[in-house]
């Protein structure tokens, strides 16, 4: 859900594989002496919080990250002077290794371990969601130099901070403000009005529809939706979650084989702990492929350009041919 402005720039619109931004391809390498993440080198991280075995080795793992912000050490003390506002830096940061092999992308893993991670992921989402002195849980991988990370090893990222960010907070209240007017979750009518009209809908599944978001901010951003009313990740069945990992490695498989492997961003938005089980809020996994630069214009103005109209961007992926047990309806 968004309430921003976005231009979708229609005399200039460009096909969707226009936007594709060619790179030399990466070598691949199952095994980087270099890398603290790769097996083997277990003691370059800091000590493991969680471990998924395979046998005497290990299939992903869970480790603080080593160059956090945030330290779960302090407390989240405040300190308002004025009207400045601080609080200490208190927060946990993790960092989940998701495969031994250093070139796995998520894109080309099977969907089981696909699943195997956001299990993971859920595991650390219910710890921390107990943690009184945390307020919002943001989950996210980011893929790719644009996309904020020059690690190649595949991994993603858990922050748990003792605040709730003002965008967040925002798009909570746009959602109860709909709840209030319309008696609905405005994420239960969107995805319902989106299958039915099927022009945004790149694949849906008994649980999940991913779907080119109405006027998109930039190309290619889509949205995983659960098709039951949730408002927490933490919500998720065990049945679900096998179905997101089928979900979300297609649509990834699709952006890898259609798009030659963009840098992309993921992140889970869920509501904050102190919301669990709300009508008015449903979850939802963000996927954001960088192929566009956020420019002069957008961060004046806080509106964006688009120049790929969405519901070319669903036609598109729903064209690229990839393996998988999910359908498109
Ligand atoms: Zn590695
Ligand atoms: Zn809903």
């Amino acid at each position: 859900m968004t309430k921003e402005w976005v231009v979708i720039a229609t005399e200039r619109a460009k096909r969707p594989e226009q936007v594709v931004v060619h790179r030399p391809a990466k070598p691949t390498v199952s095994f980087s002496e270099n890398c603290p993440f790769c097996p083997g080198h277990e003691s370059q991280t800091p000590p493991e919080i969680l471990r998924l075995r395979d046998g005497d080795g290990w299939k992903a793992r869970v480790v603080p990250n080593k160059f956090s912000a945030l330290s779960p050490e302090c407390k989240p003390e405040r300190t308002i002077r004025r009207s400045l506002r601080s609080i200490v830096g208190f927060g946990v940061h993790d960092v989940i290794i998701e495969t031994p092999n250093h070139s796995m992308d998520m894109a080309l893993m099977p969907d089981a371990h696909v699943a195997d991670i956001l299990r993971i992921y859920k595991t650390r989402y219910d710890q921390l969601s107990l943690d009184p002195r945390i307020a919002q849980v943001t989950i996210f991988k980011n893929y790719g130099a644009d996309a904020g990370t020059s690690l190649e090893h595949p991994h993603s990222q858990l922050i748990a901070t003792p605040v709730i960010s003002h965008q967040v907070r925002q798009r909570f209240q746009e959602a109860l403000r709909h709840y209030d007017d319309f008696g609905c979750c405005i994420f239960c009518q969107m995805i319902e009005e989106e299958l039915q009209e099927q022009k945004r809908v790149v694949l849906a599944s008994e649980h999940f529809a991913a779907v080119e978001l109405f006027a998109s901010p930039s190309p290619f951003f889509t949205h995983i939706y659960p098709r039951r009313h949730m408002a927490s990740f933490g919500d998720i069945s065990a049945k679900e979650i096998s179905d997101l990992g089928r979900v979300l490695r297609t649509l990834l498989a699709k952006l890898y084989y259609g798009l030659e492997n963009p840098d992309f961003n993921f992140t889970i938005r869920t509501a904050p702990a102190e919301c669990v089980g709300v009508r008015y809020f449903h979850w939802y996994l963000s996927v954001i492929p960088r192929l566009t630069r956020t420019a002069g214009f957008e961060l004046g103005s806080g509106m964006f350009i688009n120049s790929v109209i969405p519901e070319a961007a669903a036609e598109f992926l729903r064209n690229v041919k990839v393996e998988t047990a999910v359908g498109a309806s």
